[in-house]
Protein backbone atom coordinates (compact mmCIF):
# COMPACT_ATOMS: atom_id res chain seq x y z
CA UNK A 1 0.00 0.00 0.00
CA UNK A 2 1.19 3.91 -0.92
CA UNK A 3 1.23 6.07 1.80
CA UNK A 4 0.47 9.57 0.42
CA UNK A 5 3.42 12.42 2.13
CA UNK A 6 2.55 15.04 0.84
CA UNK A 7 -0.97 15.26 0.70
CA UNK A 8 -2.66 17.14 -2.36
CA UNK A 9 0.73 18.65 -3.21
CA UNK A 10 1.34 20.11 -6.56
CA UNK A 11 -2.58 19.17 -7.59
CA UNK A 12 -4.08 22.25 -9.51
CA UNK A 13 -7.54 23.05 -8.99
CA UNK A 14 -8.04 22.10 -5.70
CA UNK A 15 -10.64 25.21 -5.01
CA UNK A 16 -14.14 24.58 -4.22
CA UNK A 17 -14.14 23.93 -0.80
CA UNK A 18 -11.54 26.27 0.99
CA UNK A 19 -9.19 24.70 3.14
CA UNK A 20 -8.47 24.91 6.75
CA UNK A 21 -5.14 26.08 7.98
CA UNK A 22 -3.86 25.99 11.83
CA UNK A 23 -2.90 29.68 11.93
CA UNK A 24 -0.03 30.01 14.91
CA UNK A 25 0.60 34.26 14.94
CA UNK A 26 3.56 33.46 17.35
CA UNK A 27 5.53 36.19 19.61
CA UNK A 28 7.43 38.80 19.39
CA UNK A 29 7.43 40.26 15.41
CA UNK A 30 4.97 37.19 14.82
CA UNK A 31 1.75 38.84 15.03
CA UNK A 32 3.33 41.81 12.63
CA UNK A 33 4.65 39.36 9.98
CA UNK A 34 1.51 36.95 10.37
CA UNK A 35 -1.02 39.96 9.81
CA UNK A 36 1.15 41.29 6.41
CA UNK A 37 1.20 37.28 5.41
CA UNK A 38 -2.54 36.52 5.48
CA UNK A 39 -3.68 39.89 4.23
CA UNK A 40 -1.43 38.98 1.05
CA UNK A 41 -2.81 35.42 0.72
CA UNK A 42 -6.28 37.26 0.80
CA UNK A 43 -5.62 39.57 -1.80
CA UNK A 44 -3.66 37.19 -4.00
CA UNK A 45 -7.40 34.92 -3.76
CA UNK A 46 -5.86 32.25 -1.69
CA UNK A 47 -8.57 29.69 -1.22
CA UNK A 48 -8.14 28.94 2.50
CA UNK A 49 -9.85 29.40 5.96
CA UNK A 50 -7.73 30.67 8.77
CA UNK A 51 -8.14 28.67 12.31
CA UNK A 52 -6.27 30.22 14.75
CA UNK A 53 -4.64 28.49 17.60
CA UNK A 54 -2.72 29.23 20.23
CA UNK A 55 1.06 28.15 21.14
CA UNK A 56 4.10 29.88 22.53
CA UNK A 57 5.37 32.23 25.51
CA UNK A 58 1.20 32.77 26.78
CA UNK A 59 0.50 29.21 26.78
CA UNK A 60 4.35 28.48 28.69
CA UNK A 61 3.79 31.34 30.99
CA UNK A 62 0.55 30.11 32.31
CA UNK A 63 1.94 27.31 33.73
CA UNK A 64 1.79 24.66 30.53
CA UNK A 65 5.07 23.45 29.85
CA UNK A 66 4.56 22.24 26.40
CA UNK A 67 3.50 25.97 25.33
CA UNK A 68 0.75 24.12 23.59
CA UNK A 69 -3.22 24.37 24.66
CA UNK A 70 -5.47 21.03 23.97
CA UNK A 71 -7.54 23.25 21.80
CA UNK A 72 -4.26 23.72 19.50
CA UNK A 73 -3.53 20.14 19.09
CA UNK A 74 -7.44 19.47 18.26
CA UNK A 75 -7.57 21.95 15.85
CA UNK A 76 -4.27 20.99 14.00
CA UNK A 77 -5.75 16.98 14.45
CA UNK A 78 -8.84 18.61 12.09
CA UNK A 79 -6.70 21.10 9.89
CA UNK A 80 -3.46 19.28 9.45
CA UNK A 81 -1.80 22.04 7.85
CA UNK A 82 0.22 24.46 10.50
CA UNK A 83 1.27 27.69 9.28
CA UNK A 84 3.16 29.41 12.16
CA UNK A 85 5.01 32.44 12.87
CA UNK A 86 8.17 32.09 15.47
CA UNK A 87 7.97 31.67 19.21
CA UNK A 88 9.27 32.47 21.92
CA UNK A 89 10.91 29.89 24.20
CA UNK A 90 11.07 31.56 27.59
CA UNK A 91 14.46 31.50 29.64
CA UNK A 92 14.81 29.03 32.08
CA UNK A 93 14.46 25.14 32.90
CA UNK A 94 11.12 23.14 32.38
CA UNK A 95 9.62 24.75 29.57
CA UNK A 96 10.32 22.30 26.25
CA UNK A 97 11.03 23.20 22.84
CA UNK A 98 7.24 23.92 20.96
CA UNK A 99 8.91 23.02 17.56
CA UNK A 100 10.49 19.32 18.84
CA UNK A 101 7.49 18.76 20.57
CA UNK A 102 5.10 19.80 16.87
CA UNK A 103 7.60 17.76 15.07
CA UNK A 104 7.85 14.37 17.43
CA UNK A 105 4.24 14.46 18.16
CA UNK A 106 2.61 15.13 14.31
CA UNK A 107 5.53 12.86 12.56
CA UNK A 108 7.04 15.45 10.55
CA UNK A 109 10.00 13.70 9.52
CA UNK A 110 11.61 15.86 6.73
CA UNK A 111 12.41 19.57 7.48
CA UNK A 112 12.50 21.28 3.73
CA UNK A 113 14.66 24.62 3.51
CA UNK A 114 15.39 26.38 0.15
CA UNK A 115 17.64 28.75 -0.42
CA UNK A 116 17.92 30.70 -3.12
CA UNK A 117 20.09 33.78 -4.25
CA UNK A 118 18.45 37.26 -4.92
CA UNK A 119 21.65 38.51 -6.08
CA UNK A 120 22.08 41.94 -6.23
CA UNK A 121 18.84 42.83 -3.94
CA UNK A 122 20.05 40.90 -1.08
CA UNK A 123 23.49 40.41 -0.59
CA UNK A 124 25.66 37.40 -1.30
CA UNK A 125 28.89 36.37 -2.72
CA UNK A 126 27.37 33.44 -4.45
CA UNK A 127 24.80 34.93 -6.87
CA UNK A 128 24.30 31.52 -8.59
CA UNK A 129 23.23 29.68 -5.08
CA UNK A 130 20.03 27.28 -5.13
CA UNK A 131 19.98 24.84 -2.77
CA UNK A 132 17.43 22.59 -0.85
CA UNK A 133 18.51 20.63 2.05
CA UNK A 134 16.08 18.15 2.88
CA UNK A 135 17.18 17.48 6.59
CA UNK A 136 15.74 13.88 8.69
CA UNK A 137 13.60 15.73 11.78
CA UNK A 138 13.00 13.45 14.24
CA UNK A 139 16.05 10.62 14.91
CA UNK A 140 19.69 10.85 15.07
CA UNK A 141 20.92 12.38 18.33
CA UNK A 142 17.58 14.44 18.71
CA UNK A 143 15.77 11.29 20.07
CA UNK A 144 17.33 12.96 22.89
CA UNK A 145 18.55 9.83 24.98
CA UNK A 146 20.83 11.01 27.29
CA UNK A 147 22.19 9.37 30.24
CA UNK A 148 25.17 10.37 32.59
CA UNK A 149 27.28 7.09 33.56
CA UNK A 150 30.00 7.75 35.50
CA UNK A 151 31.12 10.65 37.14
CA UNK A 152 32.89 11.86 34.29
CA UNK A 153 31.32 10.36 31.06
CA UNK A 154 27.80 11.64 30.00
CA UNK A 155 26.35 10.05 26.64
CA UNK A 156 23.67 10.51 23.98
CA UNK A 157 22.48 7.62 21.80
CA UNK A 158 23.11 8.24 18.11
CA UNK A 159 19.46 6.30 16.94
CA UNK A 160 19.61 6.25 12.92
CA UNK A 161 16.56 3.40 11.41
CA UNK A 162 16.37 1.85 8.10
CA UNK A 163 12.89 3.13 7.91
CA UNK A 164 13.66 6.94 8.80
CA UNK A 165 16.53 6.75 5.92
CA UNK A 166 14.09 5.06 3.39
CA UNK A 167 11.50 7.89 4.17
CA UNK A 168 13.75 10.98 3.88
CA UNK A 169 15.73 10.13 0.98
CA UNK A 170 13.13 8.98 -0.99
CA UNK A 171 11.55 12.46 0.15
CA UNK A 172 14.65 13.87 -1.48
CA UNK A 173 14.29 11.92 -4.98
CA UNK A 174 10.73 12.62 -4.94
CA UNK A 175 10.69 16.17 -4.30
CA UNK A 176 14.09 16.66 -6.77
CA UNK A 177 11.57 14.95 -9.53
CA UNK A 178 8.63 16.90 -8.86
CA UNK A 179 10.34 20.44 -8.88
CA UNK A 180 12.78 19.80 -11.74
CA UNK A 181 15.72 19.42 -9.89
CA UNK A 182 18.78 17.45 -11.08
CA UNK A 183 21.05 16.02 -8.39
CA UNK A 184 20.60 15.04 -5.05
CA UNK A 185 23.68 14.89 -2.92
CA UNK A 186 23.62 12.62 0.24
CA UNK A 187 26.03 13.88 3.26
CA UNK A 188 27.55 11.29 6.23
CA UNK A 189 30.18 10.72 8.15
CA UNK A 190 30.46 6.43 7.46
CA UNK A 191 34.24 6.67 7.83
CA UNK A 192 33.84 6.88 11.20
CA UNK A 193 30.20 5.72 12.06
CA UNK A 194 30.47 2.86 10.52
CA UNK A 195 26.98 1.80 11.08
CA UNK A 196 24.46 4.58 11.83
CA UNK A 197 25.90 6.66 8.85
CA UNK A 198 27.03 3.70 7.11
CA UNK A 199 23.14 2.86 7.05
CA UNK A 200 22.18 6.42 5.74
CA UNK A 201 24.51 5.63 3.19
CA UNK A 202 23.42 2.50 1.82
CA UNK A 203 20.03 3.49 1.76
CA UNK A 204 20.53 6.52 -0.31
CA UNK A 205 22.49 4.03 -2.57
CA UNK A 206 19.46 1.53 -2.76
CA UNK A 207 16.90 4.57 -3.67
CA UNK A 208 19.20 6.58 -5.61
CA UNK A 209 19.37 3.51 -7.99
CA UNK A 210 15.30 3.83 -8.22
CA UNK A 211 16.15 7.31 -9.70
CA UNK A 212 18.17 7.13 -12.88
CA UNK A 213 17.10 10.79 -13.89
CA UNK A 214 18.68 11.92 -10.91
CA UNK A 215 22.28 12.82 -10.46
CA UNK A 216 23.00 11.37 -7.32
CA UNK A 217 26.57 11.85 -5.25
CA UNK A 218 27.74 11.44 -1.61
CA UNK A 219 29.84 13.53 0.28
CA UNK A 220 31.65 13.05 4.07
CA UNK A 221 29.81 15.87 5.81
CA UNK A 222 32.93 17.48 6.85
CA UNK A 223 34.11 18.36 3.15
CA UNK A 224 30.27 18.61 2.13
CA UNK A 225 29.71 21.57 4.74
CA UNK A 226 32.95 23.00 3.57
CA UNK A 227 31.94 22.89 -0.27
CA UNK A 228 28.60 24.12 0.59
CA UNK A 229 29.90 26.87 2.34
CA UNK A 230 32.62 28.19 -0.37
CA UNK A 231 30.92 26.37 -3.23
CA UNK A 232 27.11 26.32 -3.14
CA UNK A 233 25.79 26.99 -6.68
CA UNK A 234 27.30 23.30 -7.31
CA UNK A 235 24.77 21.74 -5.05
CA UNK A 236 21.15 21.09 -5.92
CA UNK A 237 19.34 19.41 -3.33
CA UNK A 238 21.09 18.05 -0.21
CA UNK A 239 19.74 14.99 2.11
CA UNK A 240 21.56 14.69 5.30
CA UNK A 241 20.59 13.13 8.85
CA UNK A 242 18.91 15.50 11.69
CA UNK A 243 22.49 17.22 13.36
CA UNK A 244 24.56 17.66 10.28
CA UNK A 245 21.17 19.22 8.88
CA UNK A 246 20.90 21.72 11.75
CA UNK A 247 24.12 23.10 10.48
CA UNK A 248 24.44 22.86 7.16
CA UNK A 249 20.83 24.63 6.51
CA UNK A 250 21.93 27.74 8.69
CA UNK A 251 25.26 27.81 7.00
CA UNK A 252 23.54 27.50 3.51
CA UNK A 253 20.87 30.40 4.60
CA UNK A 254 23.49 32.83 6.26
CA UNK A 255 25.71 32.15 2.76
CA UNK A 256 22.40 33.11 1.07
CA UNK A 257 21.84 36.68 2.74
CA UNK A 258 18.65 35.32 3.70
CA UNK A 259 18.61 34.33 7.24
CA UNK A 260 15.39 36.71 7.61
CA UNK A 261 13.66 35.26 4.37
CA UNK A 262 14.43 32.27 4.38
CA UNK A 263 10.98 29.78 4.95
CA UNK A 264 11.12 25.96 5.85
CA UNK A 265 8.55 23.21 5.25
CA UNK A 266 8.15 20.12 7.72
CA UNK A 267 6.43 17.30 6.26
CA UNK A 268 4.82 14.30 7.81
CA UNK A 269 2.05 12.30 6.19
CA UNK A 270 -0.63 14.31 5.45
CA UNK A 271 0.38 16.76 7.72
CA UNK A 272 2.47 20.03 7.34
CA UNK A 273 3.92 22.75 9.35
CA UNK A 274 5.29 26.10 7.59
CA UNK A 275 7.20 28.59 9.39
CA UNK A 276 9.74 31.17 8.67
CA UNK A 277 13.57 30.01 9.58
CA UNK A 278 14.14 33.16 12.21
CA UNK A 279 13.36 33.22 15.44
CA UNK A 280 10.55 35.77 17.01
CA UNK A 281 13.48 39.00 17.45
CA UNK A 282 11.69 40.54 20.56
CA UNK A 283 14.30 43.20 19.61
CA UNK A 284 11.97 44.49 17.11
CA UNK A 285 8.62 43.62 18.29
CA UNK A 286 5.94 46.26 17.51
CA UNK A 287 7.82 48.53 15.87
CA UNK A 288 6.40 47.13 12.28
CA UNK A 289 9.64 47.51 10.81
CA UNK A 290 10.48 43.36 10.68
CA UNK A 291 10.60 41.47 7.64
CA UNK A 292 7.83 39.46 6.75
CA UNK A 293 9.28 37.65 3.67
CA UNK A 294 10.56 34.12 5.73
CA UNK A 295 6.88 33.59 6.38
CA UNK A 296 5.71 34.92 3.32
CA UNK A 297 7.88 32.13 1.77
CA UNK A 298 7.21 29.46 4.18
CA UNK A 299 2.94 30.72 3.17
CA UNK A 300 4.53 30.31 -0.46
CA UNK A 301 5.54 26.48 0.15
CA UNK A 302 2.46 25.73 1.91
CA UNK A 303 -0.04 26.88 -1.29
CA UNK A 304 2.01 24.17 -3.40
CA UNK A 305 1.40 21.85 -1.04
CA UNK A 306 -2.30 22.04 -0.48
CA UNK A 307 -2.38 22.28 -4.33
CA UNK A 308 -2.71 26.22 -5.08
CA UNK A 309 0.46 26.21 -6.80
CA UNK A 310 -0.89 29.28 -9.31
CA UNK A 311 -1.64 31.42 -6.37
CA UNK A 312 1.91 30.27 -4.82
CA UNK A 313 3.53 31.44 -7.97
CA UNK A 314 1.35 34.49 -8.34
CA UNK A 315 2.60 35.60 -4.53
CA UNK A 316 6.32 34.77 -5.13
CA UNK A 317 6.53 36.38 -8.44
CA UNK A 318 4.83 39.58 -6.90
CA UNK A 319 7.21 39.17 -3.74
CA UNK A 320 10.63 39.07 -6.29
CA UNK A 321 9.27 42.01 -7.79
CA UNK A 322 9.30 44.21 -5.13
CA UNK A 323 12.54 43.14 -4.13
CA UNK A 324 13.66 43.90 -7.56
CA UNK A 325 11.79 46.87 -7.63
CA UNK A 326 14.18 48.31 -4.56
CA UNK A 327 10.98 48.29 -1.53
CA UNK A 328 13.10 46.65 0.76
CA UNK A 329 12.49 46.73 4.86
CA UNK A 330 15.33 48.04 7.20
CA UNK A 331 17.26 44.24 7.28
CA UNK A 332 17.71 44.01 3.96
CA UNK A 333 17.91 47.93 2.89
CA UNK A 334 21.21 48.90 1.32
CA UNK A 335 22.28 52.12 -1.24
CA UNK A 336 22.84 50.42 -4.20
CA UNK A 337 19.41 48.98 -5.17
CA UNK A 338 16.81 50.26 -2.75
CA UNK A 339 14.65 52.91 -3.19
CA UNK A 340 12.49 52.89 -0.37
CA UNK A 341 12.82 51.66 3.06
CA UNK A 342 9.57 50.42 3.87
CA UNK A 343 7.66 48.82 6.87
CA UNK A 344 6.34 45.53 7.21
CA UNK A 345 2.72 46.50 6.46
CA UNK A 346 4.36 48.82 3.76
CA UNK A 347 6.32 45.89 1.99
CA UNK A 348 3.04 43.43 2.07
CA UNK A 349 0.72 46.44 0.57
CA UNK A 350 4.21 46.69 -2.02
CA UNK A 351 3.59 43.09 -3.12
CA UNK A 352 -0.15 43.27 -3.40
CA UNK A 353 0.28 46.29 -6.08
CA UNK A 354 2.36 43.96 -7.68
CA UNK A 355 0.18 40.85 -7.66
CA UNK A 356 -0.02 39.38 -11.53
CA UNK A 357 3.50 40.91 -12.03
CA UNK A 358 6.46 38.86 -13.14
CA UNK A 359 10.32 39.84 -12.02
CA UNK A 360 12.42 41.23 -15.15
CA UNK A 361 15.95 40.16 -13.89
CA UNK A 362 15.53 37.78 -10.77
CA UNK A 363 13.87 33.98 -12.18
CA UNK A 364 10.39 33.65 -12.52
CA UNK A 365 8.66 31.41 -10.23
CA UNK A 366 7.73 28.11 -11.79
CA UNK A 367 5.82 26.18 -8.76
CA UNK A 368 3.09 24.87 -10.81
CA UNK A 369 5.93 22.88 -13.05
CA UNK A 370 5.71 19.96 -10.54
CA UNK A 371 4.55 17.01 -11.89
CA UNK A 372 3.10 14.79 -9.40
CA UNK A 373 2.32 13.71 -5.49
CA UNK A 374 4.81 12.65 -3.21
CA UNK A 375 4.31 9.22 -2.19
CA UNK A 376 6.22 7.69 -0.13
CA UNK A 377 5.90 3.30 0.11
CA UNK A 378 4.93 2.11 3.47
CA UNK A 379 7.78 0.55 5.24
CA UNK A 380 8.75 -3.40 5.15
CA UNK A 381 10.50 -4.93 7.35
CA UNK A 382 12.78 -7.75 5.99
CA UNK A 383 13.64 -9.34 9.22
CA UNK A 384 17.11 -11.14 9.37
CA UNK A 385 18.76 -14.18 10.94
CA UNK A 386 19.73 -12.53 14.62
CA UNK A 387 22.75 -14.52 16.51
CA UNK A 388 24.05 -13.41 19.61
CA UNK A 389 27.64 -13.25 19.74
CA UNK A 390 28.98 -11.70 23.10
CA UNK A 391 28.39 -8.84 25.23
CA UNK A 392 30.06 -5.30 25.60
CA UNK A 393 30.06 -4.76 29.48
CA UNK A 394 30.53 -0.68 30.37
CA UNK A 395 31.92 -0.73 34.25
CA UNK A 396 32.45 2.35 35.92
CA UNK A 397 35.99 1.96 37.83
CA UNK A 398 38.18 4.33 39.44
CA UNK A 399 41.72 3.18 38.75
CA UNK A 400 43.89 4.47 35.56
CA UNK A 401 46.03 1.54 34.76
CA UNK A 402 43.89 -1.02 32.02
CA UNK A 403 45.86 -3.74 33.05
CA UNK A 404 44.86 -4.26 36.55
CA UNK A 405 41.22 -3.95 35.33
CA UNK A 406 42.16 -6.14 32.87
CA UNK A 407 43.68 -8.79 34.72
CA UNK A 408 40.99 -9.11 37.23
CA UNK A 409 38.21 -9.54 34.04
CA UNK A 410 40.63 -12.02 32.46
CA UNK A 411 40.13 -14.48 35.36
CA UNK A 412 36.45 -14.43 35.30
CA UNK A 413 34.58 -16.11 32.48
CA UNK A 414 30.73 -18.01 32.23
CA UNK A 415 30.82 -20.74 29.83
CA UNK A 416 32.73 -19.86 26.28
CA UNK A 417 32.87 -15.84 26.88
CA UNK A 418 35.97 -14.13 27.88
CA UNK A 419 37.64 -11.29 27.63
CA UNK A 420 38.38 -10.47 24.46
CA UNK A 421 39.68 -6.61 24.96
CA UNK A 422 39.17 -3.32 27.25
CA UNK A 423 38.60 0.14 25.33
CA UNK A 424 38.39 2.81 26.96
CA UNK A 425 36.81 6.48 24.87
CA UNK A 426 36.13 3.54 22.45
CA UNK A 427 39.82 2.96 22.12
CA UNK A 428 41.97 -0.42 22.64
CA UNK A 429 43.62 -0.21 26.11
CA UNK A 430 43.45 -3.54 27.01
CA UNK A 431 45.13 -6.47 25.82
CA UNK A 432 48.42 -4.40 24.82
CA UNK A 433 47.55 -0.63 24.69
CA UNK A 434 50.00 2.11 24.55
CA UNK A 435 50.69 3.63 27.76
CA UNK A 436 49.70 7.46 25.89
CA UNK A 437 45.69 7.20 25.94
CA UNK A 438 43.99 8.69 28.78
CA UNK A 439 41.77 6.33 30.20
CA UNK A 440 38.67 7.78 32.40
CA UNK A 441 35.98 5.81 34.77
CA UNK A 442 34.21 4.13 31.39
CA UNK A 443 35.51 1.06 30.68
CA UNK A 444 33.51 -0.97 27.78
CA UNK A 445 34.83 -4.65 28.62
CA UNK A 446 34.25 -6.76 25.19
CA UNK A 447 33.07 -10.50 26.28
CA UNK A 448 33.35 -12.86 23.91
CA UNK A 449 32.93 -16.65 22.50
CA UNK A 450 35.70 -16.88 19.93
CA UNK A 451 37.99 -19.25 18.02
CA UNK A 452 40.80 -18.54 15.94
CA UNK A 453 40.57 -19.72 12.15
CA UNK A 454 42.96 -22.56 11.55
CA UNK A 455 44.53 -21.42 8.27
CA UNK A 456 44.03 -17.45 8.67
CA UNK A 457 44.04 -17.45 12.57
CA UNK A 458 41.52 -14.58 12.08
CA UNK A 459 38.87 -14.69 15.28
CA UNK A 460 36.00 -16.54 14.59
CA UNK A 461 32.87 -15.39 16.64
CA UNK A 462 31.12 -18.55 18.17
CA UNK A 463 27.37 -17.92 19.05
CA UNK A 464 26.02 -17.70 22.46
CA UNK A 465 22.97 -17.79 24.49
CA UNK A 466 21.70 -14.86 26.50
CA UNK A 467 21.89 -17.22 29.68
CA UNK A 468 25.76 -17.04 29.16
CA UNK A 469 25.27 -13.24 29.51
CA UNK A 470 23.10 -13.35 32.78
CA UNK A 471 25.85 -15.67 34.12
CA UNK A 472 28.83 -13.62 33.35
CA UNK A 473 27.08 -10.51 34.51
CA UNK A 474 26.02 -12.02 37.89
CA UNK A 475 29.79 -13.18 38.31
CA UNK A 476 30.81 -9.61 37.89
CA UNK A 477 28.53 -8.35 39.67
CA UNK A 478 29.53 -10.76 42.58
CA UNK A 479 33.58 -9.64 42.10
CA UNK A 480 31.82 -5.73 43.36
CA UNK A 481 32.50 -4.18 40.05
CA UNK A 482 29.91 -1.68 39.03
CA UNK A 483 27.96 -2.40 36.00
CA UNK A 484 27.00 0.63 34.09
CA UNK A 485 25.49 -0.47 31.27
CA UNK A 486 25.75 -3.36 29.13
CA UNK A 487 25.27 -4.07 24.58
CA UNK A 488 24.61 -7.27 23.26
CA UNK A 489 26.62 -8.27 20.06
CA UNK A 490 25.25 -9.53 17.57
CA UNK A 491 25.71 -10.41 13.60
CA UNK A 492 22.54 -9.92 11.29
CA UNK A 493 22.43 -12.87 8.28
CA UNK A 494 25.67 -13.73 9.38
CA UNK A 495 27.53 -10.31 9.65
CA UNK A 496 28.74 -8.35 12.18
CA UNK A 497 27.08 -5.63 13.62
CA UNK A 498 29.13 -4.06 16.03
CA UNK A 499 31.87 -1.45 15.39
CA UNK A 500 35.65 -3.04 16.28
CA UNK A 501 37.64 -1.04 19.10
CA UNK A 502 39.92 1.69 16.97
CA UNK A 503 43.30 -0.21 17.55
CA UNK A 504 41.13 -3.68 17.90
P1 LIG B 1 15.95 35.75 16.06
O1 LIG B 1 15.95 35.05 14.73
O2 LIG B 1 14.62 36.04 16.63
O3 LIG B 1 16.73 37.13 15.92
C1 LIG B 1 18.10 37.23 15.54
C2 LIG B 1 18.37 38.63 14.93
O4 LIG B 1 17.76 38.69 13.64
C3 LIG B 1 17.76 39.77 15.74
O5 LIG B 1 18.60 40.88 15.67
C4 LIG B 1 16.45 40.07 15.01
O6 LIG B 1 16.02 41.41 15.14
C5 LIG B 1 16.80 39.74 13.57
N1 LIG B 1 15.63 39.24 12.83
C6 LIG B 1 15.07 38.01 12.95
N2 LIG B 1 14.01 37.91 12.14
C7 LIG B 1 13.91 39.09 11.50
C8 LIG B 1 13.00 39.61 10.53
N3 LIG B 1 11.99 38.86 10.04
N4 LIG B 1 13.18 40.87 10.08
C9 LIG B 1 14.20 41.61 10.54
N5 LIG B 1 15.10 41.19 11.45
C10 LIG B 1 14.94 39.94 11.93
O7 LIG B 1 16.81 34.86 17.06
P2 LIG B 1 16.98 34.97 18.64
O8 LIG B 1 17.07 36.42 19.02
O9 LIG B 1 18.11 34.07 18.93
O10 LIG B 1 15.68 34.31 19.24
C11 LIG B 1 14.59 35.05 19.76
C12 LIG B 1 13.51 34.10 20.25
O11 LIG B 1 13.01 33.35 19.13
C13 LIG B 1 13.97 33.09 21.27
O12 LIG B 1 12.99 32.95 22.27
C14 LIG B 1 14.08 31.79 20.50
O13 LIG B 1 13.85 30.67 21.31
C15 LIG B 1 12.97 31.97 19.49
N6 LIG B 1 13.12 31.20 18.24
C16 LIG B 1 12.00 30.65 17.72
C17 LIG B 1 12.06 29.96 16.53
C18 LIG B 1 10.79 29.38 15.98
O14 LIG B 1 9.71 29.59 16.54
N7 LIG B 1 10.84 28.63 14.90
C19 LIG B 1 13.25 29.83 15.83
C20 LIG B 1 14.40 30.42 16.38
C21 LIG B 1 14.32 31.11 17.59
Amino acid sequence: MEVKALNGSFKKGNTLNKVKIAIAQGDGIGPEIMDATLKILREAGANIEPNYIELGEKVYLSGNTSGITTEAWETIGDTKIILKAPVTTPQGKGYKSLNVTLRKSLGLFANVRPVAALHPYVHTNFPNMDVVIVRENEEDLYAGIEHQQTDDVVQCLKLITRPGCERIIRYAFEYARAFGRKKVTCMIKDNIMKLTDGLFHKVFIEIASEYPDIINESQIIDIGAAHLAAHPERYDVIVTSNLYGDIISDIAAEIGGSVGMAGSANIGKNIAMFEAIHGSAPDIAGKNIANPSGLINAAINMLAYIGQSDVADKIKNAWLTTLEEGYHTADIYNNKFSIKKVSTSEFADAIIERLGETPRKLGVSKLTSGTGEIFIPEYKRKEAKKQLLGVDVFIDWKGSNPEEIGGILSGINAFKLKLKMITNRGVKVYPKGLKETYCTDHWRCRFVAVDADIETQEPVYKPVEFEQVLALLSKLHNTGLDIIKTENLYEFNGKRAFSLGQGE
